[in-house]
Formats: structure tokens, sequence, C-alpha cells
């Protein structure tokens, strides 16, 4: 029997002493519970539909730009390297990273917002609690069970927020919301890298668009001082290779504080097992200053890309394709494909359905399905 564990930290997430999975199955053998948690999710269908959803851009407005499955490929990466740095368990934070994503709806953050609005009155849409629900119900790959039946500790990483009504539901992945505990550091910190990445790779998306310029990126204190420091050190570089330098020194510096501060902070708190990080407050942290910063970016970039009214207009569309959909296939269940109808007229189950069925549904695909709703060209 190979020990998975044998190099990780005491309060890290070990595979050995994991809190299972719903139903039972033996032991993988040459394999982590976790590995085979990532495994599971990188053969589901859900996890290819990210290379077609988007964060920021739609996915067909350039070849280049990031989108849902590289950004959490880039997660990945970035947990990884603060796992071993931190000796917690690697091939959680990356099954944890390669599945964050897997319940958002077409057209990023708006997509999810108007399906909430949508769901007021059938219990509402939570993205992160989408990602639950794909991988513990939607995913239909197995003999034995719906989804893919992953380990708790996968489960609890995937559900990142909750409402406190939904938790309630949730029985003991969903405690933690109600006894205002904290989950794995592992958890803790692919948070934090999925954070890492999109402020970095969205910085490049935004100059790649000519959305932002390097002129206005300057106002950002972190980025101006790195940038300086690229100048400096290699002075007459071509932009691009002058822009991925800083971006690189951006998620140097990053990285390299998440771990300094986390470090200091396990150690001040000493935890003994992952009990003892449930119950201490959150463990994985930027420093202060380093928090100012990013906070800083956060704001620059919201105020600058997100709202850059280019992606507005693109905003626009598509909270009305996504409201349109819904309101036509409420309107007229039969519409929909047949699996996503409901027989006997519930109300509340036919509207869950629906917005499993938009959720899962790619950029071009919405777009398309929205055509062959509404346009009176395609009879
Ligand atoms: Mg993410």
């Amino acid at each position: 029997m190979i020990d998975f564990d044998a190099h990780l930290a005491p309060y890290a997430a070990h595979s050995s002493k994991s809190r299972g999975r719903r139903h039972s199955e033996p032991a993988a053998g040459s394999r982590s519970e976790f590995q085979r948690d990532r495994d599971r999710i990188i053969h589901s269908t859900a996890f290819r539909r990210l290379e077609y959803k988007t964060q920021v851009f739609l996915n067909h407005e350039g070849d280049l730009f990031r989108t849902r499955l590289t950004h959490s490929i880039e997660v990945a990466q970035i947990a990884r390297t603060l796992a071993r740095s931190l000796r917690l368990n690697e091939d959680l934070v990356e099954a944890t990273a390669l599945s964050h994503d897997l319940g958002h709806t077409p057209f990023g953050h708006v997509g999810q917002d108007v399906l909430n609005e949508c769901m007021k009155e059938y219990g509402g849409f939570e993205h992160n609690l989408q990602s639950l629900r794909v991988v513990d119900h939607l995913e239909e790959h197995y003999g034995a069970f719906d989804g893919l039946n992953l380990t708790f500790e996968t489960r609890e990483g995937i559900l990142k927020h909750c409402s406190l009504a939904n938790a309630r539901q949730l029985g003991d992945l969903g405690q933690r919301f109600l006894d205002k505990t904290q989950p794995s550091l592992e958890a803790q910190l692919t948070n934090l890298a999925d954070e890492i990445a999109y402020n970095n790779h969205d910085i490049d998306d935004g100059l790649r668009s000519g959305l932002l310029t390097m002129k206005q990126m300057e106002e950002v204190d972190l980025f101006a001082r790195l940038h300086r420091q690229v100048v400096r050190q290699y002075p007459g570089l071509p932009g691009r290779r002058e822009l991925y330098e800083t971006i690189r020194l951006m998620i140097t510096a990053m990285t390299a504080d998440l771990v300094e501060e986390s470090c200091r902070l396990i150690k001040e708190a000493d935890p003994r097992s992952i009990d003892d990080v449930r119950t201490a407050p959150p463990l994985i942290r930027f420093s202060a200053s380093m928090r100012a910063e990013t906070t800083a970016l956060k704001r620059f970039l919201y105020a600058n890309l997100y709202r850059h009214y280019k992606v507005n207009r693109m905003r626009v569309k598509a909270s009305r394709i996504v409201r349109e959909l819904f309101e036509a296939f409420m309107t007229d269940p039969v519409l929909l494909p047949f699996d996503y109808q409901v027989a006997g007229g519930d109300t509340h189950k036919q509207a869950r359905k629906i917005a499993d069925y938009i959720a899962g549904m790619t950029d071009r695909y919405a777009i398309r399905e929205h055509k062959r709703i509404f346009s009176l060209d395609e009879l």
C-alpha cells in the first residue's frame, strides 16, 4: 500500500483520513482518494464544457483569451505550488481547482446573476452550489450512482460560499456555514489561488483586447513598481515580453507573500490536525499590505475592465439571452429537450431543471439556442 500522506504536514488533509464518499467504494490502490477525484473531474462532461465558457470575454471574441478551462488550469498550477510550499495536499487542491467553476453559467457572472433573479421564487441560483450539484447529481457517468461521488474534502473545497438556507439542506457539508468554522487549509488556499490567477490573467487579457492600456496600468501601485523593475533589468524589451515579465513578478510576489504570511499564522495557531484547522480562524491569508495592493488592483479592474462599455454591451446582451431563454422555457416547457421536461406540472422542479439546462450551456450553445427559439428566419 502506497503512503500518499508521508510528506504532508499534520494539519494537511490526509487522503487516508478522508471523511469519505457519499456512496462507499473500495480504495483505488494506485491512486490517493484525491487523485481519484481529480481524474473523475477531468473525465466529466462539465469539465470539457469549461473550454467554451468565459470569464470576462465571450468565447468567440478571440482565441487567446482565457476561458474557464484555462483559468481552472492556471488556478490548479498556482494552488499546487502553494500547497507544496506549505506541505499541504497537492492532489486535493488540484481536484478542487479543476472543479471550482464547473457550475458556472454561460457568459460569466452576468449569467449567474440573471439566473439567480429568474429563480428567485424557486430557491435561487448560486454557482458554487451548482458546481456541487454537477459533481453530486448531474454528471451521468457511473452505474452505481448519480454524479462523480467525490470525497467530502473535494466537495467542501468546491462549496466556497453558501447561503444559510441552502447550508441547512446540505447536511454535514453545510454545517461549517452554520457553525461559522473554516474548511481545510487546502480549500482556503484554492480560494486565494483563484484570486491570484484571475487578477493576473485579466490584466493580460485586458491589455491584449485593447480595453486596457499600459499607461492606465501605471495607476496600480503593485504593477507600476514591478514594471519599473522589469524596465530596469531589461531596458528596451518588446512590449509583450515586458508585460509577461511584469505579470510573472506579480504572481511571484503574491504567492511568496501568501506563503510567508500563512506560515506565520500556522506557526502561531499551531494546529495539530485538520480538526484544529476547522476551529481556528482562517490561516491562509495575504499580509495586510499585499491585501491592500490586491484590493486596489481589483478595484482598478472592476472600474476599467469589467465595466468597460464594450464589456457592458456584451453583458447586457448576455443577460437578455439568459432571461429570455428562462422565460420561454417556463412559459412553454414543451420547448425543452425531453430530458428536461418535468411531468405533472411541478413548477419548482421544472424551474430547477431549466436552471440546470441553462447553466450547463456553453456561451455559443446559449447564443444558438436563443436563435433556435426566437429567430423567425429559422423556422
Ligand atoms: Mg475561478
